[in-house]
């Protein structure tokens, strides 16, 4: 049985009675059993998941079963699922239990689809290598001694190491489109509001978007098309229709215009990398597809505009997580104000209290106008140079991340490096616009490289259909 077959081929099977998704559930729960060192989950279902592979399974016996019936599904632990832990990767959580679903876990189980556990993450999604968690690092499967990338690092080797078949993760800079690429698997960020983040825990409000990690263009369409969708208990969800988007993956790109934004492709991109892309760029040339330069002017400022903007909206949600009402409260308080501060002295990890300061000093009265107003305005500028480019092309093609997978402590103790990690990714969230991270090559260690595609507003369906014929390519 091989669990990395595409969802359409292993459906069929389902359907024809030759397979059943309690037993591919079982397989799943076996593989988190036995690579548990890869600390990829922080809560498994397993009665729970093979209960509900059973009933799943006498649905499709008797016909009408769901779009994804036989879909195993891992969630990254700030979504938030009625009755289970939901930690953020956080001591200040680690005994919280969600008091209901988000809009994502009610879609997945309207449409069959098995949610097996809660995978781990960077402590408030707030990191790229997922060292970040207070429940320990999550490591690559490829390589042990390197990270998976992050913050979604769990969901990433849930589905690279063959743990579930789809997985959900959440990007706020790159979280979803990272990790995808450092775990050589899909990734896709959907457009801002195309999928609701009720009960997605917030960590940047204006930037934070659940999607899919999954083995193949067409399993991240399947299940999009499942969670994607209006839903009025998220104000920034788009009443927009949801496309097909499996129709349009239709591996002709003929005619098809590319763009390739210079800033991207200067002196600094890894050779290494940059040739894994050309070979790419090549095969759809031949195939048809106009590749066009295209400027993006205000690239040099991503990373210090979201580092701003990120940290200023995680300093305001953050707040809640004050000792009070629910999450760890310090048991060496003497009064209501060492309450606060030894609640969330205790309970936060480094990086949390790092963005927590940085996004208050830039709200602070003296600074507001110097950082936080500036950078909002960048922030526009930045979205300008996209829909400026997108007059000319259908979509971009960019590296995913600066490196392939690196060693764990590499970078860990240089936030600076860190936050470098994101200066492919953060453009889409500073705009708003979907991206997706395609298996692209290896590098001369094995490691695989990941290649980005960024599209138009709420037209995810070109990347997956420039991703699908890339996958079918050598
Ligand atoms: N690495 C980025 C950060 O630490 C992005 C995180 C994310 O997308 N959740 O902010």
């Amino acid at each position: 049985m091989n669990v990395n077959e595409p969802f359409d081929v292993f459906r069929a099977r389902l359907n024809s009675g030759e397979e059943s998704c309690e037993a591919r559930t079982q397989q799943y729960l076996s593989t988190i059993s036995r690579r548990k060192n890869l600390n990829a989950f922080l809560s498994v279902f397993e009665d729970e998941a093979l209960a509900h592979a059973r009933s799943v399974d006498k649905k499709i016996k008797a016909g009408g079963a769901g779009h994804l019936a036989g879909m195993v599904v891992a969630v990254k632990d700030v979504i938030c699922m009625k009755g289970k832990r939901t930690t953020c990767g956080s001591k200040v959580l680690e005994n919280y239990e969600a008091i209901y679903d988000a809009a994502v876990i009610e879609k997945l189980r309207a449409a069959d689809a098995i949610v097996i556990g809660k995978t781990n993450m960077d402590e408030f999604a707030m990191g790229s290598s997922t060292e970040n968690s207070a429940f320990g690092p999550v490591k690559n499967p490829i390589d042990e001694t390197r990270v998976p990338g992050g913050s979604s690092g769990g969901s990433a080797v849930a589905v690279a190491a063959g743990m579930s078949s789809t997985s959900l993760g959440s990007d706020t800079g790159g979280s979803i489109r990272q990790p995808a690429g450092l775990c050589g698997i899909f990734g896709m960020k959907p457009t801002y509001g195309r999928v609701s983040r009720y009960g997605l825990v917030a960590f940047a409000s204006s930037f934070d978007q659940i999607g899919p990690f999954a083995n193949s263009a067409r399993d991240v369409a399947h299940i999009l098309k499942v969670i994607a969708g209006h839903d009025e208990r998220d104000s920034t969800s788009a009443k927009l229709p949801v496309p097909d988007y499996l129709a349009a993956m239709n591996r002709d790109v003929e005619g098809m215009k590319i763009g390739l934004p210079i800033e991207y492709f200067n002196e600094a991109l890894n050779p290494e990398i940059r040739s894994v892309l050309e070979k790419r760029i090549a095969q759809l040339r031949d195939h048809g597809a106009e590749f066009i330069d295209v400027s993006l002017p205000h690239s040099e400022y991503t990373i210090a505009t979201y580092y701003i903007l990120a940290t200023a909206e995680a300093s305001s949600n953050l707040a809640r997580y004050d000792g009070a009402r629910y999450g760890y409260r310090s048991p060496y308080a003497k009064d209501l104000s060492e309450m606060y501060t030894k609640s969330r002295s205790e309970g936060f990890g480094a990086e949390v209290k790092r963005r927590i300061m940085l996004g208050t000093y830039v709200l602070s009265a003296g600074y507001y106008d110097a950082h936080y107003r500036k950078a909002q305005k960048v922030r526009r500028l930045i979205q300008k140079d996209f829909f400026d480019a997108f007059k000319k092309v259908d979509c971009l093609m960019t590296p995913i991340s600066p490196t392939t997978a690196f060693k764990f402590g590499e970078k860990v103790d240089d936030p600076l490096q860190m936050y470098l990690s994101d200066i492919y990714t953060v453009s889409a969230n500073l705009a708003g616009i979907p991206g997706i991270s395609v298996p692209a090559g290896v590098d001369r260690q094995n490691l695989p490289i990941g290649l980005q595609l960024l599209g138009k507003q709420f037209d995810e369906s070109a990347l997956l259909k420039v991703a699908d014929f890339l996958e079918q390519q050598e």
